[in-house]
């Protein structure tokens, strides 16, 4: 039995162990994916204090590296289901392993959203991805589309343009949306072209995704771009609704909590991208990860007297 199961590892869930292992509490990591969450599919990140840059997987390697140093254990497994036993916790997964702890902490994150295309599901990895940095090197020379035109999919672009022969953004707005430095970048490369005010309405190709039907929202002109790859970046959407008997969460899905990090349960505790909230970065990240470690040591405490 753990005093506290951490369930998701990206940048909340490894900020939420430092501070549970700095307060001699055990703690066992339960990732279904890449430990380091998203940032893993960040190129270039430039907004994290004290790191002027570095690529995602950098700063998740340190991260990993810090925790797993001061004792935190670590299992692969996708967690779907909790079941209260005694004054803690049982954390299911789907691989049939279970895991005890006497706090559990949600730091679930959130998903790729897709665009819900006929033959979405069968392309992705031929030739449909969502992560530059994981597959930008398999189409190194060619053509690529990013769907999408706010920061992650400027940050795609820009990593795909040092690779490709050519970028095209569709965006389904008439701006591209999110920093301004950003943009200013993407608009100076000379290999990086925007279709503004254009939404892909279909995918073609046969077994290999080769390219994309645009329609001009403004106009209703379609066209056909052939591609040699796709990567969607139209954010992100929350995906907690294997524990949500336990939760309040809110019309987009995400878990309803306070600063404190508090669920509606006791012993359940919140953290990152899955909370809802205003802004989902590193920074806001890790703060509920420590919030939420904090408010889960103090609970622990309690219940043993
Ligand atoms: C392409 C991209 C670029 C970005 N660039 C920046 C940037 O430059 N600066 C910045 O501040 N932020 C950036 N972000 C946002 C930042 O990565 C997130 O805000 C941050 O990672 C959120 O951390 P988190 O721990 O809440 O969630 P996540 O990083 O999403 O981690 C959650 C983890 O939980 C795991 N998980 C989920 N459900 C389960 C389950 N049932 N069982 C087991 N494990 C589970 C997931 O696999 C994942 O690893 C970027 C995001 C993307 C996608």
């Amino acid at each position: 039995m753990y005093d506290v199961v951490i369930i998701g590892a990206g940048p909340s869930g490894l900020a939420a162990a430092l501070y549970l292992l700095r307060f001699d509490k055990s703690v066992l990591l339960l990732e279904k994916g890449a430990f380091g969450g998203q940032i893993t599919y960040s190129p270039l990140i430039e907004n994290y204090p004290g790191i002027a840059a570095a690529s995602g997987n950098e700063i998740a390697e340190k991260l990993v590296d810090q925790v797993l140093s001061l004792g935190a254990e670590a299992e692969v497994g996708r967690a779907v289901g909790l079941k209260p036993k005694g004054r803690g916790w049982e954390v299911l997964t789907e691989e049939g392993a279970v895991y005890e702890g006497g706090a559990v902490i949600l730091a679930l994150g959130a998903k790729h959203r897709t665009l819900g295309l006929a033959g979405e599901e069968a392309y992705i990895g031929n030739g449909l991805s969502f992560c530059a940095v994981c597959d930008g090197a398999f189409y190194k020379g060619k053509d690529v589309v990013v769907i999408g035109g706010g920061n992650s999919a400027k940050q795609e672009a820009l990593f795909l343009s040092g690779l490709c022969r050519r970028v095209t953004m569709v965006q389904n707005l008439s701006v591209l949306t999110g920093e301004p430095r950003l943009t200013a970048k993407v608009l100076a490369t000379p290999n990086i072209s925007v279709l503004y005010d254009s939404a892909v309405t279909a995918y073609t190709g046969d077994t290999q995704l080769r390219g994309v039907t645009v329609r001009n929202t403004l106009t209703g002109e379609s066209q056909t771009l052939a591609t040699d790859g796709v990567f969607v970046a139209i954010g992100l959407e929350p995906d907690c609704k294997d524990f949500a008997s336990f939760l309040t969460l809110d019309e987009a899905g995400y878990v309803a909590s306070g600063e404190d990090c508090t669920t509606k349960t006791p012993g359940l505790f919140v953290a990152g991208d899955c909370r809802a909230k205003a802004v989902r970065q590193i920074t806001t990240a890790v703060a509920d990860g420590a919030v939420a470690a904090l408010a889960a040591a103090s609970y622990l405490d309690a219940q043993n007297g």
